[in-house]
């Protein structure tokens, strides 16, 4: 469970999945075998991997309701070393029906547990809330990684974001962490763009990721074709943001840029 990483902010349209996704299929292709947990049901992260979400036999809400038998919903590779926990519209229903269950925050670390030791990294793609299926999120991971919309001043937000972090730790997780927070949609020519840089920059100082992901259409585009940024462009410069940033995690993970797997797979970015 050590690399098992929440990607949240409960505000909406910050870039969560886009980081998700894009981090997810950069370690696959670095030979780190990565499980992706498409825990929202808007089920982005599961569309923009190329899944008809409506065609699915089960998804991370039957894992939730039956966490013994969590791994019959993951899809094995999706993308060569890239395993994912699909989503759909009925996981909304989980957020009520779990309330009454028995450990209802415990659900998701009792689907991950069994599943673990067969990946390098597990990344969890968060719905913008910080209701129970965040939470369920926060429990299971070890550190949590926080995209930040550089297009507006998200302090009050972020104050909330953490006020949660800290009641998560102190009641249902001790181990929890901040792995890092992610500037994403950075357009140098708006000013408020360069003033939420240095204000993250200062708040957060060593915690920000170093990478910012600039605003970049190829990057709103992928998804509608069910690919990466990596297949759907593989030399724009949001390509290699995400491959910045990725490798930037790598280190943060004490992860090897090539992984055990990177010999077996063929569609890597350079
Ligand atoms: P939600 O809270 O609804 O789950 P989110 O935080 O997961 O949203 P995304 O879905 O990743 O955010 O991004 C919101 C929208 O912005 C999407 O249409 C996405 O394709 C687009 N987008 C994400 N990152 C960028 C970027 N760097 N440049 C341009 N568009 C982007
Ligand atoms: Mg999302």
């Amino acid at each position: 469970m050590e690399r098992v990483i929440a990607v949240a902010n409960q505000k909406g349209g910050v870039g969560k999945t886009t980081t998700a996704v894009q981090l997810a299929a950069f370690l696959a292709q670095r030979g780190h075998r990565t499980l992706l947990i498409d825990l929202d049901p808007q089920a982005n992260a599961t569309s923009s991997l190329g899944i008809d979400r409506t065609r699915l036999a089960a998804t991370v809400y039957d894992a939730l309701l039956d966490p013994a038998n969590g791994t019959e919903a993951v899809l094995p590779d999706v993308r060569p070393g890239l395993d994912l926990l699909p989503s759909s519209g009925v996981l909304a229903g989980a957020e009520v029906e779990l309330v009454a269950a028995p450990q209802r925050e415990q659900r998701l670390r009792r689907v991950i547990e069994p599943l673990a030791a067969r990946y390098a990294v597990v990344l969890v793609d968060c719905p913008p809330s910080l209701g129970l299926l965040t939470v369920n999120a926060l429990v299971a991971a070890r550190s949590v990684l926080v995209p930040i919309q550089c297009e507006y001043l998200p302090l009050e937000g972020l104050a909330h974001l953490v006020t949660t972090l800290d009641l998560v730790k102190r009641r249902l997780n001790p181990a929890l962490d901040v792995l890092g927070v992610v500037l994403t949609m950075f357009d140098a020519r708006t000013r408020l763009a360069v003033q939420v840089v240095q204000e993250i920059r200062r708040v957060f100082g060593a915690r920000a990721f170093r990478t910012v992901i600039p605003r970049a259409v190829r990057l709103a585009e992928a998804p509608s074709h069910g690919q990466t940024i990596f297949e759907y462009d593989p030399t724009s410069r949001a390509a290699q943001a995400y491959a910045e940033l990725g490798k930037e995690l790598l280190e943060r993970l004490a992860l090897p840029v090539e992984g055990d797997a990177a010999v077996h797979v063929s569609h890597g970015v350079r």
